[in-house]
């Protein structure tokens, strides 16, 4: 039997993410076989590395992680009749049942039933790896491999974005890690009319936030955000806040900074119950909250095609640092070091 290398969660504790040889796997019914191109890291795969609650109540060590990828096809199980060998893909990380009433209408993003690849089931960082036909999403052939792996992080952000109507309106993202960066990103490709961006004292994401395309770039540690978001919004506010960091502050701000009547878009995720005042602060204002999870399948990933071929959206600045797969550990390091946008290791 052939052998791959693989990077794993070999033990339930802080670190121990290392390589290990695996066999390569069998495609089932209706499964296609990976070989990766390029593979990223998520914020989630630092979450298993620093082995939180959240991580621990998922992952089975040893298990094979991550879940954003550009691959060729090397091979096709049986019943598979819409992808063919030497296919370039990506594909949605969440495996759902398609039966559920949620995926029977339209919003198999929250399927009764789903798992991811890469927590809940073995993953993409490795060599090859399987996943089910339906799941394959096929990429344009000109699409550059660093790009195709980014693309379930920037469909987080797609799918915050077209939540609310951003078009010609003003958006504040608060949290310039590598999903609000996306954000900006695409909300400069469809034509926002000011973008503020919020960060936290992190000076190299700030700077990241300017170069694709934000208006203002305010730091939350020495600015009163709510204050500049209203003196540059005629005291209206935002028309749509985007919260992507799950720090409660900005959670807040958010509220505080969209206009009468506005949209917040919510997808950061909090680790303690949040405080709000909702009559003060939501319902006499007659504010929408929206909960983001996951990519609409596969209107998401529609628009997404669409943003990459449209030439608007320049993702570029955001891929900061890629390593080879085998130097993995450095791709880990840099990502908790703060210092970087989204970080790739190439096969
Ligand atoms: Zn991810
Ligand atoms: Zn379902």
């Amino acid at each position: 039997m052939q052998s791959m290398k693989a990077i794993v969660k070999a033990r339930p504790e802080y670190g121990a993410v290392e390589m290990i040889t695996r066999p390569v796997p069998e495609p089932g019914f209706g499964e296609v076989l990976l070989k990766n191109k390029a593979v990223s890291i998520c914020g989630t795969d630092v979450h298993i590395y620093k082995w939180d609650a959240w991580s621990q109540a998922h992952v089975k060590p040893p298990a094979i992680i991550g879940h954003e990828f550009a691959a060729e096809v090397a091979a096709v199980g049986p019943g598979v009749s819409h992808v063919k060998v030497g296919d370039y893909v990506s594909g949605e990380g969440h495996l759902v049942c398609g039966f559920c009433s949620n995926c029977r209408t339209g919003n198999g993003h929250v399927c009764l039933s789903w798992k991811g690849i890469g927590y809940d089931v073995d993953g993409a960082f490795a060599e090859y790896f399987v996943m089910p036909e339906r799941n394959i999403w096929h990429n344009d052939p000109d699409l550059p491999p660093e790009f195709g792996a980014i693309q379930d992080p920037l469909g987080n952000a797609t799918h915050a974005v077209f939540r609310a109507d951003c078009v010609t309106k003003n958006v504040a993202v608060f949290g310039c890690g590598p999903v609000g960066l996306l954000a900006v990103a695409v909300l400069k490709a469809i034509g926002a009319a000011q973008i503020f961006a919020v960060e936290h004292g992190n000076q190299y994401r700030m700077d990241l936030a300017k170069k694709v395309g934000a208006t203002y770039v305010i730091n939350a540690a020495d600015t009163d955000v709510v204050k500049f978001i209203k003196d540059h919004t005629g005291g209206a506010g935002v028309d749509v806040a985007i919260e992507i960091s799950g720090a409660q502050q900005a959670i807040g701000n958010a509220i505080d900074a969209v206009r009468m009547a506005g949209d917040v878009v919510l997808l950061g995720t909090p680790v303690e119950p949040t405080a709000i005042n909702l009559a003060s602060k939501v319902v006499f204002r007659a504010i929408s909250l929206h909960g983001i999870t996951g990519r609409r399948v596969w209107d998401t990933w529609f628009r997404m095609k669409g943003l990459l071929k449209s030439g608007t959206l320049d993702v570029a600045p955001i891929i900061t640092h890629s390593f080879p797969f085998d130097e993995f550990q450095k791709g880990f390091d840099v990502m908790m070091s703060g210092q970087c946008g989204k970080v790739v290791l190439t096969f």
